[in-house]
C-alpha cells in the first residue's frame, strides 16, 4: 500500500526538487557554454554575475521585495546571521528586543548579548507551544529593532502574523518557511533565511535588508558578515558560495514554474493539515503539543503512544518509517518524538504515504 521509493522528511540540510537535482547534474560539468563547472567559475565573470544577479531577481519577483531593499548571499548559516543581525544592527540606541519562542529565538536572542543589551519580550519558558498575545509583549520603547523567528523549526511554532513593532524595525529569521508563503516585505528590516531548509543547500544565507538601516555596522563588524559592505559589492566583496547560488538560483525558479509563493502556500496548507488532521483524529495517540494556531505548516512535531511519547514505540515508528523510505523523521535531540518537516520540495503525495503509515500504525499500536 506504500511508495517503496525514498521520502526524505528531514529538517535540513532537506529535500530538494528532483527537477532541480537533475539540472544540476546534468550542468555539473559543463555549465551552459562555458565548458567549465559553475564550481571552477571565476566570481568576477559575465557568466557568474548572471547567476548572482538572476538568483537576487527571482526572490525580487517572487517576494514582491520593493525597491528600497537590497538582496544579499552571505555565509554563516543562520548562526552567522544571529551575530551580523546585532552586529549591523544595535549600535543605533545598544539594546534589542527579542520576542523567544522557540530554541532558535533563543539562540539568537543569547547570540546578541555578546554585542549589546537584549530585552526578553516574552516571560522565560522552555516549553514553546504557543505565542502570547501582541498585547502582553514587553516591547522597550528605545530598541534598536525588534527580532523574532517566524517559524521555530525545533518547537514546530510558526506566525501567523507579523508583529506589530510600532515603527521600530523588525528582524525576522525565515529560515524554515521563507518562500512558503507570501510576506509583505515592506512590514520588516530584516529577513534572513539559511537556505538548506526550503531554497537550496547549506552554506548560503538569503539576507533582504531594507536600505536606511544601512550604514549603521558596528566597527567591530567582520567585513563578511556587513551588509553594507555587501550591499555596495553586490554580494561580491569577497569569494561568494558560487555553486550554492547557483543550486538556491536553480530552486527559485523551479518555486515560479510551480505558482510561486501562493503555489508554495496553498500545498503548505494541503499537506500540513493532512499530518495535523491524522494526530488530531488518534485520540492522542499521536500528541502535537502546540496550540493549533500556532501549527507551524513546515515542521510538524509529534509524540507517539500519548502526550509524553512512549520511547519503544517511537522507536518502532521510527523504523518502520525507515523501512518504507521515509527518511530523517526523528525529532530533534532537544525534543524527542517524531518530527516531519514538510519543506516545498515535498510533494503532497509524499504526505500522504506518511498520513497513511501513521494511520496504519496506530491501527495496529492503540490499546
Ligand atoms: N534559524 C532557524 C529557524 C533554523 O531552523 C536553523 C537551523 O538550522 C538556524 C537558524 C541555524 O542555522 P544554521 O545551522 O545555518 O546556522
Amino acid at each position: 500500500a506504500f511508495s517503496t521509493s525514498v521520502i526524505n522528511f528531514g529538517a535540513g540540510p532537506a529535500k530538494l526538487p528532483e527537477e532541480v537535482l537533475q539540472e544540476v547534474q546534468r550542468e555539473l560539468i559543463h555549465y551552459g557554454t562555458t565548458n567549465i563547472s559553475v564550481m571552477e567559475m571565476s566570481h568576477r565573470s559575465a557568466d557568474y554575475a548572471f547567476i548572482n544577479d538572476s538568483a537576487q531577481q527571482a526572490v525580487r519577483d517572487l517576494l514582491n521585495v520593493p525597491d528600497n531593499y537590497k538582496i544579499l548571499f552571505l555565509q554563516g548559516g543562520g548562526t552567522g546571521l544571529f551575530a551580523a543581525v546585532p552586529l549591523n544592527l544595535i549600535s543605533e540606541t545598544g539594546c534589542a528586543d527579542y520576542v523567544v519562542t522557540g530554541s532558535w529565538s533563543a539562540k539568537a536572542a543569547k547570540e546578541a548579548t555578546k554585542y549589546g543589551k537584549v530585552n526578553m519580550v516574552l516571560p522565560k519558558t522552555d516549553n514553546y507551544v504557543d505565542i502570547p498575545e501582541q498585547s502582553t509583549w514587553n516591547l522597550s520603547p528605545n530598541a534598536s529593532y525588534v527580532y523574532y523567528c517566524a517559524n521555530e523549526t525545533v518547537h514546530g511554532v510558526e506566525f501567523p502574523f507579523i508583529p506589530d513593532t510600532r515603527g521600530i524595525p523588525l528582524v525576522a529569521d525565515m529560515s524554515s518557511n521563507i518562500l512558503s508563503r507570501p510576506v509583505d516585505v515592506s512590514k520588516f528590516g530584516v529577513i534572513f533565511a539559511g537556505a538548506q531548509k526550503n531554497i537550496g543547500p547549506a552554506g548560503v544565507t538569503l539576507v533582504i535588508v531594507r536600505e536606511d538601516l544601512l550604514g549603521k555596522a558596528a566597527v567591530t563588524c567582520p567585513t563578511v558578515l556587513d551588509f553594507t559592505v555587501m550591499a555596495k559589492d553586490n554580494s561580491l566583496h569577497n569569494t561568494p558560495p558560487t555553486f550554492l547560488i547557483y543550486v538556491m538560483g536553480l530552486v527559485f525558479k523551479w518555486i515560479k514554474r510551480n505558482g510561486g509563493v501562493e503555489g508554495m502556500q496553498k500545498k503548505a496548507i494541503q499537506k500540513s493539515s493532512i499530518i495535523y488532521d491524522v494526530i488530531s483524529s488518534s485520540n492522542n495517540f499521536y500528541y502535537c503539543p502546540v496550540k493549533n494556531s500556532f501549527h507551524s505548516r513546515m515542521n510538524v512535531p509529534f509524540r507517539v503512544g500519548g502526550p509524553n511519547g512512549n520511547d519503544d514505540l517511537e522507536k518502532e515508528f521510527l523504523s518502520g518509517a525507515q523501512k518504507l523510505g521515509m527518511l530523517q523523521l526523528k525529532g530533534h535531540r532537544s525534543v524527542g518524538g517524531i518530527r516531519a518537516s514538510l519543506y516545498n520540495a515535498v510533494t503532497v503525495h509524499n504526505v500522504e504515504t506518511l498520513a497513511a503509515y501513521m494511520k496504519d500504525f496506530y491501527q495496529t499500536h492503540k490499546e
